[in-house]
């Protein structure tokens, strides 16, 4: 068993083939496509990117949902307007998570995975009821396609999570599991949150960042280049082997200034060459 090679969680918007070859001219082949939340998903759009995949052999292995008025400047920020969780979009994010599942099978991939939000701890909640249901609708959509679901880590405790999953009860329901994002939000050692949510983790992001400030309990830690964050990739690179997963090590890097955001990847991937054999 194996880890699998480098790749990159990336954003559909630009031209498919020009985004496709941009990821290529890191020497990375395999990848996760992240959907904004306001692009069109028509005929016109999924032809686009199924010649481009196609012509580059480029292999996805998730389709992410973001959906419109989320915002993650901090904490009560992400509680109000991240995912699943505010009432308000439920129905919206419903459909538009369906029609994310629909353009994916289009193109072949295997599985799709969105950040639901602040997952409602209290079990006898009406929003965690409500949450459960919309998740296991989700679930039963993407199984006729064919596809996983997997709920991207780090707004929860692992043992919240882990809870929640149970909760659904699908067997097509996943983690896409994010080192930094525990250490972002502040919600435990991201090492430690791994072995507790392994049986389901089918994705991985290879990102990096730092607590947050001490004694803020709103703010986000900052997000850092692959290796200069506190998650400490060599100890995430060995337990993913002794756990034995087998994907893509996806670097996610979210600056806004492009040019170091390249810089920054191609550094990462070098890193993740040599951690990964
Ligand atoms: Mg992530």
């Amino acid at each position: 068993m194996a880890l699998g090679p480098v790749g990159l969680m990336f954003w559909a918007g630009r031209d498919p083939a020009e985004t496709l070859r941009e990821v290529e001219s890191l020497g990375i082949e395999t990848g996760q496509l992240g959907i904004p939340g306001d692009m069109k998903l028509d005929e016109a759009a999924r032809q686009a990117w199924r010649t481009a995949l196609d012509d580059t052999g480029f292999r996805l292995v998730t389709v992410f949902a973001a959906y419109k008025g989320e915002n993650y400047a901090d904490i009560p920020a992400v509680q109000s307007t991240v995912g699943f969780i505010p009432r308000n979009t439920r129905e919206e994010r419903e459909r538009r998570t369906l029609e994310v599942s629909d353009f994916a099978a289009a193109l072949g991939v295997p599985g799709i995975a969105c950040h639901i939000g602040f997952v409602p701890e209290d079990p006898h909640s009406e929003d965690r009821k409500a949450v459960v249901g919309m998740v296991r609708r989700v679930c039963d959509h993407a199984a006729n396609n064919g596809q996983t679901f997997a709920l991207e880590t780090g707004q929860e405790p692992a043992r919240v999570l882990v809870d929640f999953i149970r909760e659904v009860d699908r067997p097509n329901l996943r983690v896409n599991f994010d080192p930094a994002n525990m250490i972002l939000y502040g919600t435990g050692d991201p090492i430690e949150a791994l072995d507790e949510v392994a049986p389901y983790v089918v994705s991985v992001h290879c990102k990096d960042g730092d607590w947050p400030p001490e004694g803020n309990r709103t703010a986000l830690g900052a997000e850092r280049a692959l290796g200069e964050g506190a998650v400490g990739i060599e100890r995430f690179i060995s337990k993913l082997k002794a756990i034995g997963f087998e994907g893509p090590l996806n670097i996610e890097r979210e600056i806004e200034d492009r040019r170091q955001r390249l810089i920054d990847i191609r550094r990462g991937a070098a890193l993740l060459n040599r951690l990964r054999m």
